[in-house]
């Protein structure tokens, strides 16, 4: 493992150390993930930088969770959680690596919902669409990130179609892509079948036996009955 610089170093290796790698650097070292902080605790760490709020917050393009009483209640407004690390900005060319969302293009913002089928990947819901509750509300697209822990150990951040309520619900995804692998590895030759039905549909059409589910449990008392014992009943 690569030696971490200290927060309170200002060179590293021949390298001018930033206001964000070294808050990145306090955080993991001083706060540690999970932990709450204050505004207050950050300023006295760093007074020799204004800008030290805006350094933190600027660690969340770089997929670092940093929850604030907005995104979580049980917060204190001058309190801050910082949830989990995201890219090790102290090495170098791993700062560089992050993707701020407003610099991503018309072009590439239409390549990836054209490869995502203009879906919603966590809801499900299309571009447009009504969102099937009751509500007026009509779905918008928009673009995650999502940090994708990769089968070699190592992160990726990956961009992904969603919806703008899911954006605004739920805090930052990860996905563990080396326990879903094995994990699909693991399926029976059946499921396996079958989930590659599915993935080349981008949809999960019924199985029979879903349909005739959905049917019996809407039949009558008596219809059922004779359902079930057709199904219990031994040949
Ligand atoms: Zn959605």
């Amino acid at each position: 493992m690569a030696m971490m610089p200290s927060w309170q170093d200002k060179t590293f290796g021949g390298r001018k150390l930033g206001g964000k790698i070294r808050a990145a650097l306090w955080l993991e070292t001083e706060v540690g993930e999970g932990n709450i902080f204050t505004k207050a605790q950050l300023r006295q760490a760093f007074p020799g930088d204004a800008q030290i709020d805006r350094r933190v917050r600027d660690l969340r393009d770089h997929g670092w969770r940093i929850d604030t009483s907005r995104d979580d209640p049980a917060l204190k407004q001058e309190e801050q959680r910082y949830v989990t690390k995201g890219a090790e900005v102290w090495i170098p060319g791993q700062a560089k690596t992050a993707k701020h969302k407003n610099s991503l293009t018309d072009a590439q913002r239409r390549k990836v919902w054209q490869d995502d089928n203009f879906l919603c990947r966590t809801c499900g819901v299309g571009v447009g669409e009504s969102y099937g509750d009751g509500g007026i509300e009509l779905s918008k697209l928009n673009v995650a990130r999502r940090e994708v822990l990769m089968a070699d150990g190592s992160t990726e951040f990956q961009l992904v179609t969603e919806c703008k309520r899911c954006g605004t619900r739920a805090g930052e995804r990860q996905v563990d892509l080396g326990e879903l692998l094995s994990t699909v590895k693991a399926l029976a030759p059946l499921e396996r079948k079958v989930l590659a039905g599915w993935m080349e549909a981008d949809r999960r059409a019924l199985s029979p036996l879903e349909k005739l589910w959905g049917v019996y449990r809407t039949l009558p008392a008596d219809a059922r009955a004779v359902v079930k014992q057709a199904v219990t009943d031994e040949d």
